[in-house]
C-alpha cells in the first residue's frame, strides 16, 4: 500500500542534515541528544514511509571512548569502527574548495528499513579518498574533534558536500531540514544553485535550532571563513545572511528558512527572546517508542496493545493491563540493569532497594552533582528509606569543568562507602541508556534554567514506567502534573528567583520531596507508585514520542 504522502511528493525527498546521527550502538557517530534524536527521527519515517533522506559525516574514528580510572579522571580513546561492515561504498564522489584545494568527497549508504517496509537511505560523507591531501582526509574523522578550523571545514563538507552529494546520488529534494546549525552552509550552496534568489532558498529550507543560549551557537570568525573559503561572493553572501562581526551558523539558517521551530514549546519562546523578529515555532521532540522501551514492556504491550509500535497513541490504554504484570516487567527491567551494574561494579546492588538514575553528557550546565550538594541530607534520606544511585556520561575531552563533574562524584561515592551504593558507569552510549533508562525506579534531571532545550532521557524512562524527578525545564514543563506523572524540582515557571535562590531552592525540593514523598510512596504506598508507573506510559510516552514528533514536522514544516 503507498502512502499518500509519496504520492504528493512525486519520488521526491527530504533532505535531513545532522552532524551527528545515533543509529546504533555499533555505529559511534552521536554524542548526545542530538544525535540520538537524529536516530529517532530516522527510524519513526522510516516506520510511517515519510520519505526522507539523511546525511550526515562518517565520523572515521567516532565520538570517543570513556575510561575513567579510580579518582574519576576520564581519558578518551579513539572509538574506531569499520563502516564497510555496516554500509555500502558508493561509487559517485564530489568536491569542495577548502583554501586553494579541491577536497573530494565520497559516501557510504546506511540503509535504516522498518518492519513497515519503509526505509530512509543515510549518506555518510567522507573526505578520506585517495588523491585527497594528508590532512584533508582527516576532516570527517572525528565527531565534535579539533578545532574551530577543523569544525568549519567539517561543515563545509557537511553542507555544501552534502547538497552535491545529494545531487549526484540522483535524490531529488523537496526540503532541506537542518538539524541544528551545523550545516546551515548547505543555504549557500542552494543559493549559488538558484541565482541568489532568496526567497526560493527559503521556500527549501527548514530549521530545527536545539541551543537556547547564545554563547551555544556556533560561530566562526570572518578572518577564518576568509581563508578556508577564499571567495569573495561566498563571503559577501554569508555576510548578508550570517552576521557582520562573525560567521553564525543559526544565524545564516534563520535567514533563510522559512520554517523554523525550537524543539519544545518553552524553547522556542526562549529561542524568540534570543533572535527578535523570527516565527520560530515549536514542535516537541519525542523519543523512538520501540527503540526505547525495554524488551519486557516490549512483550507486554505486543499482547495487550497490538500496533503499538507504529501507533504509540494507543499506549493511553495501558489501564487495561493487570498491574502485576506490569509491576514483572519493571522488576525484570530492574534486574537486568542491577545485574549489569553488579557485573562491572561489583557494587553488591539489590534488587529492592529504592534505584534513582542521572545519566547525560556530563555538561556544567546539567549539575550531575546536585543530588551531592549535602550528603548530609541524603543521609537522612537513605535512613527513612533506602536509596541506591546509578550515574553515568561522558564530558566533552575539552570541557574541563564536565570532567571535574566525574571527579566530584567520585569523591562522594568514596565518602558514603559503607552507606549509601552509588556507581558511576563507564562509557554511556545508547546501550547503556536503555538499560538505564529502563532499569531505575526514578529518573532524575537537575539542569540549570532555561539551558535544557527539550532533553529527551525522562521521555525514555517514561516508556518503561519509570518515574521522572525533574526540573521545570524542557519538555518536562509539557509532560509534569504534579504528583501524577512524577515530581517537579525547584520553583515553577513564572517564580523569578536570581542564580542562587534557584539553586537552593532546588535543592531543598529535591531533598524534601525525597524524603517526605518518593521514599514514602515507593516504600508504604505501593498503589500509588503502579499509579505513577501508569502514568508514565498513558499520559507521557503516549505523546512524548517520535511518531508524533514526525507527524507534526510532515503536516507543518515538510508539506
Ligand atoms: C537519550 C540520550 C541522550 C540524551 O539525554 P538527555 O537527558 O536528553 O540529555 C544522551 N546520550 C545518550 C546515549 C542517549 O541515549
Amino acid at each position: 500500500m503507498e502512502n499518500d504522502f509519496q504520492g504528493v511528493l512525486k519520488g521526491q525527498k527530504i533532505a535531513y542534515f545532522s552532524m551527528e546521527i545515533g543509529l546504533r550502538n555499533e555505529i559511534p557517530t552521536y554524542a548526545g541528544g542530538l544525535g540520538v534524536l537524529a536516530g529517532d527521527t530516522i527510524r519513526s519515517a522510516s516506520d510511517l514511509k515519510i520519505p526522507l533522506v539523511a546525511v550526515t559525516l562518517v565520523s572515521n574514528k567516532g565520538y570517543f571512548r570513556q575510561s575513567l580510572d579510580v579518582m574519576g579522571n576520564q581519558t578518551e580513546k579513539i572509538e574506531e569502527w569499520t563502516p564497510s561492515s555496516f554500509m555500502t561504498r558508493m561509487q559517485q564522489e564530489v568536491s569542495v574548495k577548502i583554501q586553494d584545494r579541491e577536497v573530494k568527497i565520497q559516501a557510504w549508504q546506511y540503509n535504516c528499513k522498518s518492519l513497515t517496509g519503509g526505509c530512509v537511505p543515510i549518506i555518510f560523507l567522507d573526505t578520506n579518498v585517495e588523491g585527497n591531501a594528508w590532512e584533508d582526509r582527516g576532516i570527517t574523522d572525528f565527531l565534535y574533534g579539533g578545532d574551530h578550523s577543523y569544525r568549519l571545514k567539517q561543515e563545509i563538507v557537511l553542507g555544501i558536500g552534502g547538497v552535491r552529494m545529494l545531487n549526484a546520488l540522483g535524490f531529488k529534494v523537496r526540503k532541506y531540514h537542518m538539524n541544528e546549525g551545523h550545516s546551515s552552509l548547505l543555504a549557500l550552496e542552494l543559493l549559488k544553485c538558484n541565482n541568489k534568489d532568496a526567497t526560493k532558498v527559503k521556500d527549501l529550507c527548514i530549521f530545527t535550532t536545539h541551543t537556547p543560549v547564545e554563547a551555544g551557537h556556533d560561530k566562526f570568525d570572518y578572518r577564518l571563513v576568509e581563508d578556508l573559503i577564499r571567495d569573495k561572493n561566498d563571503e559577501e553572501i554569508l555576510r548578508r545572511f550570517g552576521g557582520t562581526d562573525r560567521f553564525d551558523t543559526s544565524l545564516f539558517a534563520l535567514n533563510l528558512s522559512d520554517y523554523v521551530n525550537g524543539v519544545t514549546k518553552r524553547h522556542s519562546r526562549v529561542s524568540s527572546e534570543l533572535f527578535p523578529g523570527y516565527s520560530i515555532q515549536a514542535i516537541t521532540n519525542g523519543v523512538h517508542s520501540y527503540t526505547w522501551t525495554s524488551p519486557f514492556f516490549r512483550k507486554l504491550f505486543d499482547r495487550y496493545l497490538p500496533g503499538w509500535a507504529n501507533e504509540p497513541e494507543l499506549l493511553v490504554r495501558i489501564g487495561g493491563i493487570p498491574d502485576d504484570e506490569i509491576w514483572q516487567a519493571r522488576r525484570n527491567a530492574k534486574k537486568a540493569l542491577i545485574d549489569e551494574v553488579n557485573k562491572r561494579t561489583g557494587a553488591g546492588m539489590d534488587y529492592e532497594t529504592l534505584t534513582i538514575g542521572f545519566a547525560r553528557r556530563m555538561a556544567e550546565y546539567k549539575r550531575a552533582t546536585l543530588i551531592l550538594s549535602d550528603l548530609e541530607r541524603l543521609r537522612k534520606i537513605n535512613r527513612r528509606g533506602r536509596i541506591q544511585l546509578i550515574f553515568a556520561g561522558k564530558a566533552h575531552p575539552r570541557d574541563e569543568a564536565g570532567k571535574q563533574l566525574i571527579r566530584d562524584i567520585f569523591r562522594s561515592i568514596e565518602t558514603l562507602r559503607n552507606e549509601i551504593k552509588i556507581v558511576f558507569l563507564e562509557n554511556y552510549d545508547m546501550e547503556l541508556a536503555a538499560k538505564m533508562v529502563s532499569g531505575v525506579d526514578v529518573w532524575l534531571n537537575t539542569p540549570t534554567r532555561p539551558y535544557e532545550a527539550s532533553g529527551t532521557s525522562g521521555m525514555k524512562a517514561a516508556h518503561n514506567g519509570v518515574v521522572n524527578f525533574s526540573v521545570l525545564d524542557g519538555w518536562w514543563i509539557e509532560g509534569w502534573i504534579e504528583g501524577v506523572t512524577g515530581w517537579s524540582i525547584g520553583p515553577r515557571l513564572e517564580e523569578r528567583l536570581s542564580g542562587e535562590e534557584a539553586r537552593l531552592a532546588e535543592l531543598d525540593d529535591l531533598y524534601n520531596k525525597l524524603y517526605y514523598i518518593i521514599v514514602p510512596t515507593y516504600y508504604e504506598r505501593r498503589d500509588e507508585w503502579f499509579k505513577l508507573i501508569n502514568n508514565s506510559i498513558g499520559m507521557i510516552a503516549y505523546y512524548f514520542n517520535s511518531h508524533r514528533m514526525m507527524r507534526r514536522y510532515v503536516t507543518h514544516a515538510y508539506l
